[in-house]
């Protein structure tokens, strides 16, 4: 696949690591919304989040994200997991990915 996320994965394009095994890379954003924003994406092209069938990869994809909330020191402060799914919760990459935001007091209800 050509996507953005794949490219990374597949390490054609650079980025700040922060975790990688054989299902998953977690990066660093790009344009981070928070002092800690980290993309946890898994290396199999999948675009959106209902059309994930692999429940473990599921699973595992947001215990990671607490292990590197953990690490990153904001498990106790406090952090936000989201899912942007399509156009209105405003999906720009279209390969599945969590992002793990914290580092700062978020607002509710999110924009
Ligand atoms: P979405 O808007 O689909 O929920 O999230 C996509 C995220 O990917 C955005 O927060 C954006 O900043 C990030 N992003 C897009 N391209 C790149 C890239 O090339 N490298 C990294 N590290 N992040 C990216
Ligand atoms: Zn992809």
């Amino acid at each position: 696949m050509n996507c953005i996320f794949c490219r990374i994965a597949r390490n054609e394009i650079k980025s700040d690591k922060v975790y990688e095994d054989n299902d998953l890379i977690c990066i660093k954003d790009i344009n981070p919304q928070a002092p800690v924003h980290i993309l946890i994406i898994p290396k199999k092209h999948v675009e959106k989040l209902y059309e994930v069938e692999d429940l473990i990869l599921l699973g595992k994809m947001l215990k990671i994200a607490c292990q590197i909330a953990e690490k990153e020191g904001i498990k106790e402060s406090g952090f936000r997991i989201v899912i942007n799914t399509n156009r209105n919760a405003g999906q720009s990459v279209e390969h599945v990915h969590v992002h793990l935001l914290g580092g700062r007091i978020m607002m509710w209800p999110p924009g």
